[in-house]
């Protein structure tokens, strides 16, 4: 009943060129049948916020677009982008707390909690990211970590229909080193107990957990295999024309 979920997240990537060449990949592998299409898969793509509108224009139909990050204000906040724009844009979605946001623009669960929210408020759908770091895993936090994360958000969600999770272990983001499906799976399943004991059982149920963390797709087809992967939050190889084989990977 969750309906399987690929995001693309091209970070601070792409140009106009770059944009539409990919786009036109991916139109003629749809248009030639590629497998997912006509199944029931959620394709979400976040470009650069400035490339909002020029890949909106050239991606497939059924691809939605996201973008990376929101405030959670309009006003004084020069540079910032509001999760109100993103809607009266008509974007549907937004991804907050990736670990690039977390580690290097220093954002504490708390804001990252406080973005989530807002932005559900003005009508968004969130993909809320967390992941442990490479310490953090090797001294046995794992789970501890990504459940103080998951409860700062948590604790400001009310319409859970509105929220992905995506699982990203800061180890495994653009290192190449995935994590093993088994890895992934014991963190998933974690989690998802996790929203049973402290949400109720019914949000557990019917949230999407998916994984990040170096996703391609000569690997992507054993971790879709697992009972509480529900996609995946592709970096790197969502820049590239078999992004397709990706998504094709749980048809
Ligand atoms: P990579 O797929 O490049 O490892 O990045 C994952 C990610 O951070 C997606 O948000």
């Amino acid at each position: 009943t969750r309906t399987f979920f690929v995001g693309g997240n091209w970070k601070c990537n792409s140009t106009v060129k770059s944009i539409t060449e990919l786009c036109a990949s991916w139109k003629e592998s749809t248009d030639n049948g590629a497998k997912y299409s006509g199944k029931p898969v959620e394709i979400v793509i976040a470009p650069p916020s400035i490339y909002a509108q020029t890949a909106k224009d050239a991606l497939p139909a059924n691809f939605q677009v996201s973008l990376q990050d929101c405030y959670s204000s309009t006003g004084a906040f020069t540079g910032e982008i509001a999760a109100d724009m993103i809607v009266d844009m008509g974007i549907p979605w937004v991804i907050t707390g990736h670990s690039e946001r977390r580690t290097i623009f220093k954002e504490t669960d708390e804001v990252v909690a406080t973005k989530t929210a807002y932005a559900i408020s003005k009508g968004l759908s969130v993909i809320a990211c967390i992941g442990e770091l490479l310490e953090e895993r090797e001294a046995g936090k794992t789970l501890e970590v990504n459940e103080r994360q998951l409860s700062a958000i948590a604790a400001t969600v009310t319409d859970w229909s509105k929220v992905v999770i995506a699982y990203e272990p800061v180890w495994a983001i653009g290192t190449g080193k995935v994590a093993t499906p088994e890895q992934a799976q014991e963190v998933h399943a974690a989690l998802r107990a996790w929203l049973s004991t402290n949400v109720n059982p019914e949000v557990a149920e019917s949230t999407r957990i998916i994984y990040g963390g170096s996703v391609k797709p000569a690997n992507a087809n054993e971790l879709a295999g697992q009972a509480d992967i529900d996609g995946f939050l592709v970096g790197g190889a969502s820049l590239k024309p078999d992004f397709i084989s990706v998504i094709d990977s749980y048809a």
